[in-house]
């Protein structure tokens, strides 16, 4: 069952093949297998899970389903609040976190008839890019154990690769969706800001969070935006435009679309690489799209000017956690400066605290027009930049990181290097640009990733264009040996 893509298991529910109860049983026997090596887990809910499935079963014995994902198995990022279920940001400072209330995203699903099979890990507060910045240990990438799935959605990617889930939710916040779905084979998509709510997901940086689906196809990831996009109220930079059938589009001949290809981004890649993303072009351009060379100015400054801008927003957002409230409290303290000062530096982990030290350096008087004034003026031209490339062109193909998955404690003690990974996807969220990654081969065994980006509110063009390269080819259909 677990080979089969989140559209075919729906509908062999609707022919009655098996139950959605039979198909949570399975599930839950392959996390209960396999998880132990991966730890993608942080929480699991199999037995609610159960009992999600039998209602759905009911529902569709009335002919009642809720939508195609009815009674089909999935689970959250640990960053996205689920009622009365544990939510931990991965973070020790909310290991004991029971929200009263869900994610609209979260709701949406349930809404849709979702079984949710539990929390997936990620690095604290989603800030990483390997996973093993989790309070809950590192994940690791089923292709090979001794390498990272990525990150920040780390469990996420992980969970789906190894077919423990037919999907899962994400965040990005500069690649956090993307990368992981890179580095584990999966194809995952980071929607434009402001067409998923942002409600109910603990907070990185407010300007630049979004959530989205990962899968194993494209044509899932359309599936699954029809449920999770939506306008809602409770976000205010939650966009009002209509969300289009992110399914109807997904058959379009590909003939006269334009791909660009930045000569910058291909600059000093990696020739194997290389090699790869430009077989992708080629195959596209076999299905109708015409390939072009472009510019794209300001480039060099994509990861200067996100690590300023997400740190400086990440230490307003994580003031909230003082040990007053709710999270982790120190106890045995003196007075209230001591109990902030002892809850915090106890509470967070090392990546987390360096980051609230960046922003507050950045924000702080003396500074703040050096780099925080500075780093909103190269957001404004980096977005600049993606306009007028797409004044000539469709979409943009890029590589989506710029090699395959590291080992396992490279580059912990190099955060500079960790930073450098993130080039090709930090100045999409930059640009609240949508962007999907998708699977584009192998090397030395481990999965590389293409991006494709395109305008605000493209994703129609980004889905199609991605579901006729997996028509015509079949690495997003690959397993993991030990997982197939
Ligand atoms: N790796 C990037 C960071 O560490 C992106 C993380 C994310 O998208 N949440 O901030």
């Amino acid at each position: 069952m677990h080979q089969y893509s989140l559209r075919q298991l729906s509908e062999k529910l609707a022919n009655k093949e098996f139950s959605a109860v039979e198909l949570t049983q399975h599930y839950s026997k392959r996390i209960q297998t396999h998880d132990p090596a991966l730890n993608a887990f942080i929480t699991q809910t199999l037995e609610t899970a159960l009992e999600t499935a039998q209602a759905s079963d009911q529902r569709r014995a009335q002919g009642k389903s809720l939508s195609a994902l009815d009674g089909i198995p999935m689970a959250h990022k640990d960053l996205l609040c689920t009622k009365n279920i544990r939510t931990t940001a991965a973070s020790k400072m909310l290991e004991h976190f029971i929200p009263s209330y869900n994610a609209t995203v979260v709701d949406n699903l349930a809404q849709a008839g979702a079984v949710m099979m539990g929390k997936l890990s990620l690095d604290e507060f989603a800030m990483g890019s390997s996973n093993e910045r989790s309070y809950f240990g590192a994940v690791k990438n089923p292709w090979h154990h001794n390498h990272v799935p990525g990150g920040s959605s780390g469990g996420s990617a992980a969970a789906v690769a190894a077919r423990l889930i037919p999907y899962a939710t994400g965040t990005d916040t500069g690649g956090s969706i993307r990368q992981p779905a890179a580095y584990c084979g999966i194809t995952g998509i980071k929607p434009t800001y402001g067409s998923l709510s942002r409600y109910g997901i603990i907070a990185y940086a407010s300007s630049l969070d979004q959530a989205g689906p990962m899968a194993v196809n494209a044509e899932d990831l359309a599936l699954l935006l029809n449920h999770m996009a939506s306008f809602d109220p409770k976000d205010s930079t939650s966009s009002e435009q209509p969300r289009p059938d992110f399914t109807q589009t997904l058959n379009q001949p590909l003939n006269g679309i334009k791909i660009g290809l930045p000569k910058i981004y291909f600059e000093q890649l990696n020739p194997q690489m290389a090699t790869l993303i430009h077989a992708v072009a080629k195959q596209y351009e076999s299905l109708g799209a015409t390939l072009v060379d472009i510019e794209l100015s300001h480039t060099e400054l994509a990861i200067p000017t996100y690590y300023i801008i997400a740190s400086a927003e990440a230490s307003s957002n994580l003031s909230r956690y003082d040990g007053v409230r709710y999270g982790y409290r120190a106890d045995n303290v003196d007075n209230l400066q001591e109990l902030y000062e002892r809850s915090r530096s106890e509470g967070f982990g090392d990546e987390v605290k360096r980051r609230i030290m960046i922003g507050t350096h950045a924000l702080s008087a003396g500074y703040y027009d050096a780099y925080y004034e500075q780093a909103r003026r190269a957001r404004r031209a980096i977005l600049n930049s993606f306009k007028q490339a797409f004044n000539e062109v469709d979409v943009i193909l890029s590589p989506t990181t710029p090699t395959p998955a590291f080992k396992l404690g490279e580059k912990l003690n190099d955060p500079v290097q960790m930073f450098l990974g993130d080039l090709y996807t930090v100045s999409i969220n930059l640009s609240g640009l949508p962007a999907l990654s998708h699977p584009a081969g192998f090397i030395d065994g481990l999965p590389v990733g293409a991006q494709l980006i395109g305008a605000h509110f493209s994703e129609p063009t980004l889905l199609n264009l991605a579901h006729q390269y997996q028509q015509h080819t079949d690495f997003h259909q690959q397993t993991p040996t030990p997982y197939s």
